[in-house]
């Protein structure tokens, strides 16, 4: 059997309400508790990070405030005066430093352990976790529509990335996988280029849960889906947001399952693929087991 988790950056519980988009609604969905650490909102970096480790900012490293975000000692110096920008304003000025100096900003890595250190587990494009190229491709082409890039191109390029991801997801159910994990950058995008836009978001939004709804029917029946979101996005057509800027990260993030039970928050998503690793595996070699409550309940000596 093999657990997918589908990292949708910014798939926000209101617009799923708000577009009635059932394919995210498997078997069991709804809000999920996010946090805000080195900004006001939401960052992306540092919740990604969050869910793959279990901890906060503080112990797993990877911060928009801290040096860490940043590949060279140019860029560290930079992130001093930047940790508090939004993320396009920071993107801006990456391709500032980036055409400047050669060199671009990369974001770091933890040294924690993740939910993808473990036996046949697979993992793509994880905030925190690996290399980040495509959502450096994504962050790119969210800048480009912000600079006059056409939607058609914008939406070809952007749509085109995530079919690879979710095509790699798709592949990985015919390997033997534990654990797959893979980080979608498409909601995001989309939701900073079409805040002010529902007709062409919820264009979106429909083509990712087409991609949603096609993965679904290549589980097999022990296969696990979870998917979920670090955050949502504020727009300027729906009543909760009056008081927000559009284009902001909101708080509305999104966790939605095959199984009986979502996690709580971003915290939990480690614990939550133990519990359904273990439960159909049967392999517990490599899983934090509590045995000082096994030792009580006389299963262990
Ligand atoms: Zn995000």
């Amino acid at each position: 059997m093999t657990v997918v988790v589908l990292a949708l950056d910014a798939l926000d519980a209101g617009l799923v309400e708000h577009f009635n988009l059932d394919e995210f609604r498997l078997e069991s969905s709804g809000p999920i508790e996010t946090f805000a650490y080195s900004k006001d909102d939401p960052y992306t970096p540092e919740v990604w990070t969050t869910v793959a480790t279990g901890v906060g900012p503080e112990e797993h490293g990877v911060t928009g405030a801290g040096t860490s975000e940043w590949g060279n000692p140019l860029l560290e110096f930079a992130s001093k005066f930047t940790g508090r920008l939004s993320e396009s304003t920071r993107g801006t000025l990456g391709r500032f430093i980036r055409n400047t100096t050669n060199q671009r900003e990369t974001i770091g890595r933890t040294d924690r352990q993740t939910a993808f250190d473990r036996d046949n587990a697979v993992v793509r494009n994880w905030p925190g976790v690996t290399d980040g190229r495509d959502l450096q491709q994504a962050w790119d082409l969210m800048n480009a529509v912000a600079e006059g890039m056409s939607k058609q191109e914008f939406e070809r390029k952007l749509l085109c990335l995530c079919a690879e991801q979710f095509g790699w997801a798709r592949e990985i159910l015919h390997h033997d996988v534990s654990l797959a994990g893979v980080h979608v950058h498409t909601l995001d995008a989309a939701g900073h280029a079409y805040a002010d836009d529902p007709e062409s978001l919820e264009r979106v939004y429909r083509r990712v849960g087409a991609f949603v709804a096609e993965l679904v029917t290549e589980l097999s029946e022990e296969d696990e889906l979870l998917l979920l979101s670090d955050h949502g996005m504020s727009v300027n057509f729906l009543d909760a947001d009056a008081d927000a800027d559009p284009a902001t990260h909101s708080w509305r993030a999104y966790a939605s399952a095959t199984t009986d039970e979502i996690p709580e928050s971003v915290y939990d998503v480690p614990a939550w693929i133990d519990r359904h690793l273990s439960a159909t595996d049967g392999d517990v070699d490599d899983i934090d087991m509590p045995t000082e409550r096994l030792r009580e309940l006389g299963y262990i000596e």
